[in-house]
């Protein structure tokens, strides 16, 4: 279906060229709609802008050139290969180009045709241009000269890059003009950038890689402004208002606590323990992230907290993503607490009836209690009487809304949340905002480190004996895989199939589950429990282990094409093992290109969680750190604070020039600002409220 006026917020299906099945596929790349389209901007850029005569052509060469299609057909080899072959003249010579595999190419380029390649030369029976890109630049007879710089756009399964091309290219003369500027004159003229309308243009249609690499610098320096100012709103916002509960700091609980621990605070520890107290002890709402490598120990750390609030008479919640988790953790505090006459309450989803009843009861109360549950906190259910501390481990677990529920309880409870990918402090800045922030930079003394090796996949027999000979031990081992299920369109070893595989061969008479995301939670859970409870040899599964579970006997970690995770996803897989006193293993098995090896060997050459997790930021950007589940921050589609240094620098000094004259953006010329803020972020704002 077309309509006739095309407007910015029109559906992309309404445009012509894009059907419903091409509209899904947009849909992925997060385009919905036609300003979406604009705002898809090109990853790389081809530059077929140096056009070579094809005479100067040599072997092993990569180059342009322009020439008119003289004979063309299609040649079938002996292996069934169907390759289309068009020979290409100008004026100083001809050449063959062939494109493998393509014969349907036959039907749409036709001799006369002057056309663009661009590709490397190889030597087969003479010179042979193998196109990575191709257009048709008109007929015999129309003027065409000059090369192209051809943006190459990020693309998904269906949809190619072309196609994508494509369709912007027949749609930016019309949407650009409905294009308005929403940033004052004077911070572009200051940035030194072009206005919307040019950038646009600029970054699909550059003449010079240099020209879409501007275009493309006013695009993140807009994202990066707005994150700043949203930024130094939610602080100012802070200041005026997020009063909390001054809490007095007595050294009862907290002093009983430490004298009943089996081990001493580490420095990182006691640091991150004084920053909070004195969060906690101003009338200040505290709103800190806790970060630190697994194992750092941060639930003691929480603990502190939790019973400062309670000394104080009030209550506190730990909230962790999963019932393992919350049991896990409840079980801990449990025998903590037990000197201090303290019964933590458990509440998640699948407590009895009667056990729940009794819960909702001590919450409801006044009396000082420690709640240890799943989101099931921060249901509407779930009544304070008294809530006055607040901590969320594996914080970007949570989606914004159940962040947002839980710290709405009770009497505007102080908020802690935890999270172990560390990231530089200047970094936590720019992506979490308002957020103040501790970092345990510390192991606690004594722990085992995780023997970590790369097994190429001519020793898989080996690996797999030696994992099974840990489990006649006794001990317990993960097998993680990149995919649930095997598929087509990719070789990759997957959970499900290579449960089959492994139960009946090398792990035969052994207790192997399988595990993974699409098995119900419920389920899910039972089998962790068992696992944890010995009664599972090994552990088959995707990443759905990675959260923060702890079974000391576990102590191999074997992942298969570990080239498919990032550094830190690598970094907290690991972190499973190495949790007891036995020798630990992780073992990345597999044979993996020279690229990934050389990423994977920082992984193998360290243990520390903040290096890995720089060395991800500098490798794959901020949007991967977190893996997919990541949820709710700031993000940037086009920006990339790591990469983007100096014009994040930038942005952050137009913010503060901006929000300096005028502080709650009412300006006429600020009105743009606004508009789009509000627009674009309204989630982030809210997170910004949060706490
Ligand atoms: P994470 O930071 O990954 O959440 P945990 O809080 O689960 O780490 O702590 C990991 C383990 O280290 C736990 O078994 C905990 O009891 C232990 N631990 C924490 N602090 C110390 C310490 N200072 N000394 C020795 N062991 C500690
Ligand atoms: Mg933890």
């Amino acid at each position: 279906m077309t309509v006739g006026k095309v407007y910015l917020d029109m559906p992309v299906n309404y445009l012509k060229g894009v059907g419903p099945a091409r509209a899904e596929s947009l849909r992925k790349l997060g385009i919905v709609t036609a300003r979406d389209l604009l705002f898809h901007i090109p990853h790389r850029y081809e530059d077929a802008s140096t056009i070579s005569p094809i005479a100067s052509l040599e072997t092993g060469m990569d180059g342009t050139i322009i020439g008119k299609v003289i004979s063309k057909g299609i040649i079938p080899t002996r292996r069934g290969l169907r390759i289309f072959q068009a020979v290409l003249k100008d004026e100083s010579g001809m050449i063959e180009a062939s494109w493998p595999g393509q014969p349907f190419l036959d039907r749409s380029i036709e001799k006369g045709d002057i056309m663009l390649l661009t590709g490397s030369v190889r030597f087969f029976h003479g010179r042979q241009l193998q196109p990575r890109e191709y257009i048709q630049l008109g007929k015999d007879d129309d003027d065409v000269k000059g090369g192209k710089v051809l943006a190459v756009y990020p693309a998904t399964e269906g949809l190619s890059f072309k196609v994508i091309r494509g369709i912007i290219d027949q749609h930016l003369d019309t949407l650009l003009p409905l294009i308005k500027e929403y940033l004052p004159e004077d911070v572009l003229r200051h940035a030194g950038l072009p206005s919307l309308r040019e950038a646009l243009l600029m970054v699909h249609r550059p003449k010079t890689i240099a020209e879409g690499t501007r275009g493309r610098a006013r695009l993140a320096f807009e994202e990066l402004l707005f994150v700043h100012i949203l930024h130094r709103r939610a602080n100012a916002l802070k200041r005026e208002k997020r009063s909390g509960t001054a809490f007095e700091n007595r050294r009862q609980l907290t002093s009983a606590l430490k004298n009943a621990l089996p081990f001493t605070l580490t420095n990182a520890q006691t640091v991150a323990v004084r920053e909070i107290v004195a969060d906690m002890v101003s009338d200040r709402k505290m709103h800190r992230l806790l970060q630190g490598d697994v194992g750092s120990g941060k639930t003691i750390v929480a603990l502190f907290a939790a019973l400062l609030a309670m000394e104080n008479g009030y209550q506190a919640a730990i909230m962790a993503p999963t019932e393992l988790l919350a049991e896990q953790h409840f079980r801990t505090f449990t025998t903590l607490l037990e000197p201090l006459g303290i019964e933590p309450v458990l509440v998640t989803g699948s407590l009895s009836a009667r056990a729940r009843k009794a819960a909702a009861a001590r919450l409801a109360g006044t009396e000082p209690v420690l709640a240890v549950g799943t989101h099931a906190l921060a249901q509407e259910a779930a009544v304070f009487g008294r809530l006055g501390f607040v901590t969320i481990d594996e914080q970007h677990r949570f989606g914004v809304e159940q962040r947002a529920a839980i710290a709405a309880k009770g009497e505007s409870p102080d908020v802690l949340l935890m999270s172990a990918t560390p990231i530089p402090r200047s970094l936590a800045l720019t992506a979490y905002g308002d957020l103040d922030v501790s970092t345990l930079d510390e192991r606690p003394a004594g722990r085992q480190p995780v023997t970590t090796v790369m097994r190429p996949e001519s020793a898989r027999e080996r690996v797999l004996q030696f994992v099974a000979r840990e489990t006649e031990k006794g001990r317990q081992a993960y097998v993680v895989y990149p995919v649930i299920e095997e598929s087509e369109k990719t070789d990759l070893k997957a959970a499900t199939t290579m449960y089959e595989q492994l139960s009946a061969g090398a792990f035969a008479g052994r207790v192997v589950a399988l595990i993974h995301g699409r098995v119900p939670a419920d389920e899910r859970e039972t089998i962790m429990r068992a696992f944890r409870d010995g009664k599972i040899d090994v552990l088959v599964s995707t990443t759905v282990i990675e959260v923060g579970i702890d079974v000391p006997n576990a102590t191999v970690m074997l992942i298969e094409h570990p080239e498919r995770f990032g550094l830190s996803q690598l970094h907290q897989l690991r972190g499973r093992v190495g949790r007891g006193a036995e020798a630990s293993y992780c073992i990345l098995l597999g044979g993996v290109g020279e690229e990934a090896a050389e990423r994977l060997k920082i992984f193998v050459d360290t243990d520390d969680g903040f290096e890995i997790a720089r060395a991800d930021l500098r490798l794959r950007g901020m949007g991967n750190l977190f893996g997919e589940e990541q949820s709710g921050e700031a993000t940037f589609r086009i920006a990339d604070p790591v990469r983007d240094e100096e014009l994040n620098i930038e942005a952050r000094a137009a913010a503060e020039r901006l929000l300096e004259r005028d502080p709650g953006l009412t300006a006429k010329e600020n009105a743009g600002i606004r508009k789009v803020l509000s627009a674009r972020y309204s989630r982030a704002l809210e997170l910004f409220r949060v706490g």
